[in-house]
């Protein structure tokens, strides 16, 4: 065989093998007992044979990109092993809502009441989250739709890992695109700079439409973040405000 051959042969057994490895941490089974004791490739340089390469060779559609519904979306997660967060949950928290909402909030990922209930924002935040929706905007919890960028909860609530959001939020994409809001607000400076994939920070980034996946994105401050600092409240009020403006004016 040729160098160039020989290096491409490589790359597809060293891309396989890990492909079978991931699909086996998921719980969807493949390797062979053998293989299993001897997972760890052993070609030199491996990594950097798999460089930016690896989802064009073995790309398999994501979970649950099938769905036609939230619920075959949510059927499709099932149990799901597919990061490392599985292991600390109680519940995997799905969302909650309208399946046919105008308005989405996304936030961050659920804390210990949420993991507990297996709904999002059910705790002291989300009491908060609740009364903007309820007395702020006149409307029911159960008009609008809540999710997170992640869907399970992270030790000691800490912030989800790059790995564990790049896991989780094709399955949040899911969602926005069965669901197909007008607007998303963001909720708190994770959730709104993994959606715009943004360094800036919120202070900056609230206030101001920017777009996600087509949709207008209202970022604004978290509610945890409003219990600690109640007086930018009349911020996030602002932030609200526009966002009615423009259910408003869509309905006019
Ligand atoms: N904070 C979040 O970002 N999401 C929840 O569901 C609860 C608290």
């Amino acid at each position: 065989m040729e160098s160039n051959d020989n290096s491409e042969f490589d790359l597809l057994v060293v891309s396989l093998r890990r492909h079978l490895q991931r699909r086996q941490r998921a719980g969807l089974g493949l390797l062979p007992k053998a293989e299993q004791r001897t997972a760890e490739p052993t070609i030199n340089g491996a990594n950097e044979l798999l460089r930016d390469r690896e989802v064009e060779l073995f790309a398999e559609p994501a979970q649950g990109s099938g769905a036609a519904t939230l619920e075959e979306l949510r059927a499709a997660i099932g149990d799901c092993r597919l990061c490392k967060l599985c292991s600390g949950r109680t519940n995997l928290v799905f969302g909650v809502g309208n399946p046919r909402a105008r308005l989405m909030f996304v936030g961050e990922g659920p804390g210990r009441d949420e993991d507990r209930q297996g709904e999002p924002f059910v705790g002291r935040a989300g009491q908060l989250l609740t009364d903007i929706i309820t007395k702020g905007m006149g409307l029911k919890r159960e008009d609008v739709y809540i999710a997170n960028v992640v869907k399970c909860r992270p030790p000691d609530n800490r912030n989800p890992e790059p790995d564990e959001v790049a896991t989780c939020e094709p399955f949040l994409k899911k969602q926005i695109d069965l669901i197909r809001p007008e607007i998303i607000v963001g909720l708190g400076k994770f959730a709104v700079q993994t959606l715009l994939q943004s360094k800036v920070p919120i202070s900056k980034l609230r206030g101001n439409w920017h777009r996600y996946l087509g949709i207008k994105l209202m970022p604004t401050f978290h509610p945890a973040y409003l219990l600690r600092n109640p007086a930018d409240k009349k911020l996030v009020w602002e932030d609200i405000k526009k966002v009615i403006k423009e259910l408003q004016g869509e309905n006019a």
